[in-house]
């Protein structure tokens, strides 16, 4: 039978960082076949390192025979518990009656997108699902591309330029900070003049705060939601932070206004989906109350990242011909190649993607072409992420014995996260090549 699919997924390929995962797979089996050792270095893919903080994990654990539906919107105590969460962090003015959760924040983005009308506008570089949720809601799409002067940030102007590129009416922007892929946070009088652009404009917010408390500097982190409330969605959830990603606990935290916003996304998920899993919810109910053993473990994970990711942007930029922000939370750095385009072409490496799957080829060593991002090829920009190791170990050792002096700190990055340290400079050791104008080749 032929069986007719929708045009439009045509256009939609699935996301680059899931197939470079199978790829590294296939690269391994290979490896392992003709006797090749050397490790792979995985900087395409981003997940907390850690393991859960364990009285989640006790508390998924206790609830395991809960099996009932619940409230497409969530129980009515865990809505309580994520407003009050949201009012202590964020110092926003929420109520339960304001949260619903979903089956992860990406799942409340997509059902968001679906329910609101308007031109989907995208700061760029951006993270990889933004465009195929909207395509696959065939929803029009403006992208923003954000410049180095301006730390990557959208500014109001470019907002403004932005926003004169779509329809009239409502359109809706989808600001992510701490932002995947660049590391960037903006802060409270950013965010303002941006609420003042999409006041005059009628601009709804899709905030994507995901990585809020893996900020590196909490007192610094302001939510979208608290600058301009009126217009909108805060999207959080427990899987950066609390390092929960696959329990797919999201939620969102709607305006206080009499749209019916929040009924028509209850709608659409009870239709969707029901409800998220029972046993995750009150395992959330727990992630989501007062607890200094979560607190704390939030506080030492940050620290830890904090000093991985800043490490990393320090080795990363001292390579000749590499720019690389410098993050203020998340698990990415957002690295610039670009002044090196001429010496790629020059040895046959086109493209940011054939860069990419070249340097995994030859070099081991996996990042994020941009073209994931939203940026054209010639870009020769990636997103790198520096969560490969083990960060059960790590995190244990910190809090036993956590380094004092910059020294320790270094001693410490080299003994618990060696692939971080090695794959910079299997990076240096390729860029070399293309600069001495050889193209690398595949060394045993
Ligand atoms: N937004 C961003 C920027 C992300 O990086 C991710 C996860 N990679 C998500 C949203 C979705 O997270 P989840 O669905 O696990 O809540």
């Amino acid at each position: 039978m032929n069986i007719l699919l929708e045009a439009h997924l045509d256009d939609i390929s699935s996301p680059a960082n899931l197939r470079i995962n199978d790829q590294i797979r296939e690269y391994r089996e290979y490896c392992r076949a003709h006797g090749c050792t050397r490790p792979y270095h995985h900087f395409a893919f981003g997940q907390s390192p850690f393991p859960p903080p364990p009285p989640i994990i006790e508390a998924l654990a206790a609830n395991a025979a809960k099996h009932d539906y619940l409230p497409t919107a969530g129980l009515p105590e865990l809505r309580d518990a994520i407003a009050a969460f949201y009012r202590r962090h964020f110092d926003l003015d929420c109520t339960g009656d304001r949260v619903v959760v979903s089956p992860g924040s990406k799942g409340m983005i997509s059902i968001l997108l679906s329910a609101l009308q308007g031109t989907v506008v995208i700061p760029v570089p951006a993270w990889v699902s933004y465009l195929p949720q909207a395509k696959i809601l065939k929803k029009e799409v403006v992208s923003i591309r954000t410049r180095r002067e301006d730390g990557f940030r959208l500014t109001p102007d470019l907002l403004k330029n932005g926003l004169e590129r779509c329809g009239a009416g409502q359109n809706i922007l989808i600001l992510n900070h701490p932002c995947n892929p660049t590391g960037v946070v903006y802060s409270e009088s950013e965010l303002e003049g941006l609420a003042d652009i999409c006041r005059l404009h009628g601009v709804v917010v899709i905030s994507d705060e995901i990585y809020a408390l893996t900020s590196f500097e909490t007192d610094g982190f302001t939510s979208m939601g608290k600058v301009y409330p009126e217009g909108t969605i805060v999207t959080g959830g427990l899987s950066k932070d609390r390092s929960c990603g696959g329990y797919r606990l999201g939620v969102g935290i709607f305006p206080e206004s009499p749209s019916r916003l929040r009924e028509d996304v209850v709608k659409l998920g009870g239709s969707t989906y029901s409800c998220v899993a029972s046993p995750v919810q009150y395992a959330a109910l727990k992630a989501y109350s007062t607890d200094a053993a979560v607190e704390e473990y939030m506080r030492d994970c940050r620290t830890l990242n904090s000093l991985v990711g800043r490490r990393m942007a320090s080795l990363l930029s001292e390579l000749p011909g590499v720019r690389t922000t410098t993050p203020q939370g998340g698990f990415y750095l957002y690295v610039d190649f670009s002044d090196l385009r001429d010496r790629f072409k020059a040895v046959g490496v086109d493209s940011c993607d054939e860069f990419a799957r070249h340097l995994l080829q030859i070099e081991h060593t996996a990042l994020l072409p941009g073209t994931a991002l939203l940026l054209p090829d010639d870009d020769f920009s990636v997103r790198c992420s520096f969560v490969d190791y083990d960060g059960a170990k790590a995190l244990a050792e910190w809090r036993g014995n956590p380094p004092r002096t910059s020294e320790e700190e270094d001693a410490f990055i080299r003994a618990h996260c060696p692939l971080v340290v090695d794959g910079v400079g299997y990076v240096g050791r390729y860029l070399d090549q293309i600069r001495r104008g050889l193209r690398p080749e595949h060394v045993m």
